[in-house]
């Protein structure tokens, strides 16, 4: 299928496909177009070696909050049962190492290139490639373009004045420096209470001399409960991994909590409590995914969950003015995403931790010395930015692949819209894995960007077959799919919340919700019926 040529005749192609990204879904992507389809594939790495988030994202505490044996591949059975998971919960350096030994193990680094981004993409119509533009200059040229960008790696930072003026050390929580860095003896300051900062707020606390919490919005945080795996885990996982998968696929989270009831409203307050007692008990995601099916579109039920949430904070915090600023108060539980955590509520029992309400207080100015906020100055010696992403949109914005006749800034300017959350129309021989309007971040991430690179692999093993070199979605098919995707997101309380799912913490960004959330296993059935149907919704030619 490859040509072959120099990169002076525009209309040979030099490529089958280039992927963007050796995160899991660039290393699978690669392994499956490679190794099913034997096509030419060349993957572009920003980092220095494969991995992705668990490349960049190496603070302290980081660990993965979906079980270990559940957030892994599934493709290879081998590959299943040769690995073994140390802890429950598997901390960033396991993660890397598990995606380091899969590059190696399907010989996948000689189909990759590190420390080169892709900073822009043109389909060209008359040659039907990509013609891919790479951060040292070059320009390679593709049949098709896969996006493994991920959904959350374009990270942010605040816009606050002074923001460069710090003298002291600045980390982000999402680019991380490869060395350990000590914190003990400094004053160490955190913006940031989400998923990222609740991890590195507490297992800086043990080190930093003084550590000033920067809290904007409070969460619902609820402990992970990690522990090691056990020799019986571990059989457990290996014996019945066949069936777990088949049963992780059909859960709404991609990881099967099986105690769930159908609704809070229906049994006694008792019962009710009970319920979240075990869940809260039980750990990981049990509290939403495990204890009732309607926390997600009915206030009231939600209410309940929120309320013993609260009722925890309260009782896990020693000072009531702490623990009422560490409450949330004016949003349903789950619609912002819910981090996990081990202590987290305990870091503010010691002395050497302070929280700081900016929304009482706001953020004035960055000084040399530190943060200023409206209630005076906190001398620092580092200050740590885990302030989040620019969510599913911002990787593949950053990139602007352009069409011929759109590019995806401008046909994006209102929110994204994609068909299956996998394809834009204007670009075609474009893929983009865990893409906007996909289960994505709802769903169980290795098993989420399996499910997209298997139906691209078909889609372009069906091309093959017959004789079709382009494919694009049509304009009705993406209208469908934007519309679809919005209303059963309207019927749940997410898109009620300001949160990252809706682009609410970027200024400017189109409040559209980005995941859709009308669970995996239903959205895998409309994908396999599109392409049971010839592609359906697609232009092949
Ligand atoms: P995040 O959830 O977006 O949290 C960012 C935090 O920074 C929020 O508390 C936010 O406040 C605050 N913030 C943002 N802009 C600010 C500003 N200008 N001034 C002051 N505060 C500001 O980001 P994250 O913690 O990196 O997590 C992102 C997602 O990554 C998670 O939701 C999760 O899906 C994933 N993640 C997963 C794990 C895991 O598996 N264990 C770990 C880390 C991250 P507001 O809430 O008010 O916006």
């Amino acid at each position: 299928m490859t040509s072959n040529t120099s990169d002076s005749d525009s209309h040979q192609t030099q490529l089958d496909a280039i992927i963007i990204g050796a995160g899991f879904a660039g290393i699978y992507a690669t392994y499956s177009l490679r190794e099913k389809l034997g096509l030419k594939v060349k993957t572009f790495e920003a980092g220095g070696d494969v991995g992705g988030t668990w490349y960049w994202n190496r603070y302290p505490g980081a660990r993965c909050d979906i079980e270990s044996y559940h957030y892994s591949y599934s493709f290879s059975e081998e590959l299943q049962q040769e690995w073994q998971w140390s802890e429950r919960f598997a901390a960033q350096p396991e993660i890397l190492a598990y995606l380091n030994h899969v590059a190696d193990r399907f010989d996948l680094r000689n189909s990759m290139v590190m420390n080169t981004r892709i900073v822009g993409a043109k389909f060209d119509e008359a040659a039907c490639h990509w013609v891919v533009d790479t951060d040292d200059g070059n320009t390679q040229t593709a049949r098709y373009l896969v996006s493994g960008a991920g959904v959350l790696s374009a990270s942010t930072l605040p816009d606050v004045e002074g923001i460069n003026d710090f003298s002291g050390a600045v980390y982000l929580t999402a680019k991380w420096p490869q060395q350990e860095i000590d914190f003990s003896g400094k004053r160490v300051a955190v913006i940031g209470t989400g998923a990222s900062g609740i991890q590195v707020i507490t297992e800086v606390a043990k080190q930093a001399k003084h550590l000033t919490v920067f809290q904007r919005t409070p969460n619902y945080a609820a402990p992970i409960r990690n522990r090691p795996n056990t020799e019986q885990d571990e059989r457990e996982f290996k014996q019945h991994y066949p069936q777990i998968r088949r049963d992780a696929r059909n859960s709404f989270l991609g990881v099967n909590y099986p105690g769930m009831l159908p609704s809070a409203l229906a049994v006694s307050d008792e019962e009710r409590h009970q319920q979240y007692e075990r869940a809260y008990a039980a750990g990981g995601f049990e509290m939403f995914a495990g204890s009732f099916g309607d926390l997600i579109t009915n206030q009231e039920a939600n209410d309940t969950a929120a309320e013993f949430m609260r009722e925890k904070i309260r009782q896990r915090v020693d000072d009531p003015a702490v623990a009422d600023m560490l409450t949330p108060k004016n949003y349903a539980y789950v619609t912002k995403r819910p981090p996990l955590e081990t202590d987290y509520y305990e870091t503010y029992n010691r002395s050497n931790v302070t929280l700081v309400d900016i929304r009482a207080t706001p953020i004035e100015e960055i000084t040399p010395n530190g943060i200023r906020t409206s209630a005076g100055d906190t001398e620092l010696d580092v200050i740590i930015y885990a302030t989040g992403f620019d969510a599913m949109t911002g990787p593949l914005l950053r990139i602007n692949p352009r069409g011929e006749s759109i590019n995806l800034a401008d046909h994006w300017a209102e929110g994204p819209r994609t068909n299956l959350g996998l394809t834009v129309h204007g670009l075609p021989n474009f893929f983009a894995i865990t893409g906007p309007q996909s289960p994505s971040v709802l769903y169980n991430m290795p098993l989420a960007i399996e499910d997209h690179i298997d139906w691209l692999t078909d889609c372009i093993s069906y091309m093959q077959e017959h004789g079709y070199q382009r494919i694009e979605s049509t304009a009705e098919a993406e209208d469908n799919w934007v519309r679809h995707s919005a209303e059963i997101a309207d019927a749940t309380l997410f898109t009620g919340t300001d949160s990252w799912y809706i682009g609410a913490n970027i200024p400017g960004k189109p409040r559209v919700f980005l995941v859709y959330v009308g669970g995996a296993a239903n959205y895998r059935q409309i994908c396999a019926e599109v392409a049971q149907k010839g592609y359906e919704g697609f232009l092949l030619s």
